[in-house]
């Protein structure tokens, strides 16, 4: 039988653990640190953790990582890398950078069962939910990757859910992972930078009181109910009355405010009419808009628009008085939009060529 995954507790889950076991309980704090903190993982280095207590751990528990089976760098700097778990199902994870941050995006489950109509990962139903140490697991093998690949000061320093999968669909395993993101003695980032994408699974929305208070963004997409459920079928359980009901309950520190994220499609949801619906709906002290011009893939129902016309639909809800920003697309060369890249791999499967592995490296180079 498998050993249970430390990376599947958090640091009081830890120390009743050890406690449980005959153990101190102050070596919580120790494991978090060499474990998240300085990234140690070989046992036997811990040198103020008792002879005992390291035995009962390595027979305990495993300590192994989701797998960096592959990585491809963009020109602009995007870094993709799809994970393997321990039994074979994999995601894809990827490392935006921008200023002084260096954001990941992390997946939340293998799949999606939201089936939205423009999203790839949305074409492949849901395989399963991921573990909570399988969501920091992505966190952690991309460091020690980076760290071993690139630079010792190459550090993760912002996380979007924003990968494969609904992560309120997945809560509890979510919610032990954020957590274990923003724990002092260990990863320790801070809320604000850790964001939480739903498409408005309404139950749970109402239970975020009782969860960290990361930022939230809802992927809205439409103001109008009908172009909604066209694209978004959760729109059909939970319109946009409901989700908009929910959304009040959502408990907000004082001047922080919920992002809705925009998916712009050609002639679907980009005319002067959803520029009308969405100033009805949307509170502009209390929103901010983040318009997603679409990304095409092979075999997309949808169209992306030209930037004019993202241009043209940003200023207009700049004149209404939103705060409206415009995602930049970032490493289209190695299809990095949410899906794109497990998908395309596995169909094609460009794993065996090793033409393609070589364009990957050279990029790589050149960067
Ligand atoms: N399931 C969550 C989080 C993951 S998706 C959610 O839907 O919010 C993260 C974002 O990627 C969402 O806003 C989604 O609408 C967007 N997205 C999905 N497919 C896309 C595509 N083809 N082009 C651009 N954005 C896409
Ligand atoms: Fe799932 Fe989000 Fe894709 Fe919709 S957009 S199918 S909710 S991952």
């Amino acid at each position: 039988m498998t050993k249970p995954s430390f990376f599947d507790l958090t640091i009081s889950d830890l120390a009743d653990e050890l406690v449980a076991a005959g153990h101190k309980k102050f070596a919580a704090t120790q494991l978090f640190e060499w474990v998240y903190d300085r990234k140690i993982l070989d046992i036997e280095s811990w040198t103020n953790v008792s002879k005992k207590c390291r035995e009962w751990l390595s027979e305990t528990y495993s300590f192994d990582l989701p797998k960096v089976i592959f990585h491809a760098k963009s020109y602009d700097g995007t870094r993709k890398f799809l994970v393997q778990f321990e039994d074979k199902q994999t995601v894809e994870t990827v490392v935006i950078p921008a200023r002084n941050r260096l954001t990941q995006c992390i997946s939340s489950q293998v799949g999606c069962a939201i089936g939205c109509t423009f999203c790839h990962t949305g074409t492949q139903g849901l395989k399963r939910h991921l573990k909570p140490g399988e969501i920091t697991g992505q966190f952690m093998s991309v460091s020690l990757w980076l760290r071993e690949n690139v630079h010792e000061e190459e550090r993760l320093t912002n996380i979007v859910y924003m990968g494969q999968g609904e992560p309120l669909h997945n809560y509890e395993n979510v919610k032990k992972a954020t957590i274990n993101f923003l724990e002092q003695k260990g990863l320790g980032l801070s809320q604000r930078k850790i964001t939480l994408s739903t498409s408005g699974l309404v139950p749970k929305i109402k239970m975020l009181h009782d969860f960290p208070p990361v930022n939230i963004a809802i992927s809205l997409h439409s103001a109008k109910n009908d172009t909604r459920t066209e694209l978004m079928p959760i729109n059909k359980a939970y319109d946009l009355q409901r989700l908009f009901d929910a959304i009040k309950s959502i408990p907000l520190k004082a001047h922080r405010r919920i992002t809705y994220e925009y998916l712009l499609i050609a002639g679907v949801n980009d005319t002067k009419s959803d520029v009308e619906a969405l100033n009805k709906l949307l509170d502009k002290r209390e929103s901010k808009i983040n318009l997603i011009p679409f990304n095409e893939y092979p075999g997309s129902n949808y169209k992306k628009p030209s930037n004019d016309q993202v241009l043209w639909f940003m200023d207009q809800m700049i004149k209404k008085g939103y705060t409206c920003t415009i995602r930049a697309t970032k490493g289209e060369d190695i299809l990095a939009a949410c899906g794109q890249l497990k998908t395309q791999y596995e169909k094609l499967n460009l794993w065996d060529q090793s033409v393609e592995i070589r364009k990957i490296e050279n990029s790589d180079a050149q960067a």
